[in-house]
């Protein structure tokens, strides 16, 4: 029966077919480990919008595929994070890189205002152990609270205001940097920004990617940064791509950039060598 391939509804049942496979293929990968063993933390440089020195960057997963190369967290977070997986993959990423920051201390390729970003899910804030593990990730690696940002979402703090943050409030007394992840595109206001338990705005890549060519998206983006600036709130433009965006971000008053303009994700030997090409000495 040759009837395959035109039909739209096999065409549906073949592709639906296949991620239930891979998902089936990736839970028995989670399970035993191999698929932990071929994660990677790579890490996107933060750029001060002053100097255009690098002053930290974001730890951003990647997935290291004997097959298929070097996977974004789009192929494979969702489905780690349905089967359970994400907060442990967290945990551990944030200990590998807490070890990395402690070693680029010691061989001075960053000095002690170096900040590492670092992306928290809704699972890994509820973990009963989350404050515990970060302090003690922080102590083996001889590290202060202030060499941490963590990052959540507007969403996972509307989900539940009050427990999430009461827990932003603890990571800010021993030091760390809270910031709120794609500012922009949750469900939150405007106005609701000053109740937000963050120092730090992460302003979405889709307020800057139409800029300067569109002069609507110029005074949205000139009018988040200077509320979140009105609030004392330090302001970082993610996917800044273009020169242009860089210098009108500034001029509206950012104070850092993380995008294709300065650096993809590296991994940690190319991050090495990008700031040691980059940052004066
Ligand atoms: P995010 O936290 O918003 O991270 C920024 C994303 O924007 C990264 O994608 C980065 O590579 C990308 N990006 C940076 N600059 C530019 C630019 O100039 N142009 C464009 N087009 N894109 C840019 P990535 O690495 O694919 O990560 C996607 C998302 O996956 C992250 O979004 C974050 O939500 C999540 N993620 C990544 N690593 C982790 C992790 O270790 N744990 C958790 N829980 N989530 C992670
Ligand atoms: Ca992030
Ligand atoms: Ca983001
Ligand atoms: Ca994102």
């Amino acid at each position: 029966v040759k009837q395959h391939g035109r039909n739209g509804f096999h065409f549906f049942t073949q592709e639906l077919q296949e991620r239930v496979m891979n998902k089936i293929v990736l839970e028995e990968q989670l399970h035993s480990g191999v698929l932990q063993s071929q994660l990677q933390q790579y890490y996107q440089p933060v750029i001060n919008a002053s100097n255009f020195n690098v002053c930290g960057a974001e730890v951003l997963l990647r997935w290291n595929h004997p097959t298929r190369g070097i996977l974004t967290p789009d192929s494979f977070l969702d489905a780690v994070e349905e089967l359970g997986f994400l907060s442990e993959i967290d945990t551990t990423s944030r200990r590998l890189a807490c070890n990395q920051l402690a070693e680029w201390h010691l061989t001075k390729l960053v000095d002690k205002n170096f900040v590492l970003a670092i992306n928290a899910s809704e699972q890994l804030l509820n973990e009963e152990s989350f404050l515990t593990t970060i302090k003690s990730d922080l102590d083996n690696a001889g590290l202060f609270g202030s060499s941490l940002s963590i990052e959540v979402t507007e969403g996972v703090l509307v989900s539940n205001f009050d427990k999430t943050a009461a827990i932003l409030n603890k990571l800010k007394d021993i030091g760390l940097t809270v910031a709120i992840d794609d500012f922009g595109t949750g469900y939150s206001s405007m106005a609701y920004l000053k109740w937000l338990p963050a120092s730090t705005l992460k302003v979405d890549r889709s307020f800057v990617q139409n800029v300067p060519e569109s002069a609507a998206d110029c005074r949205v983006l000139k009018a988040i940064i200077t509320l979140a600036k009105s609030l004392d709130m330090s302001v970082i433009v993610e996917g800044v791509e273009t020169i242009e965006q860089a210098y009108l971000c500034r001029e509206y008053g950012a104070d850092m950039f993380q995008g294709y303009l300065f650096s993809r994700a590296l991994s940690p030997e190319n991050f090495a060598d990008f700031i040691t090409k980059h940052n004066p000495n």
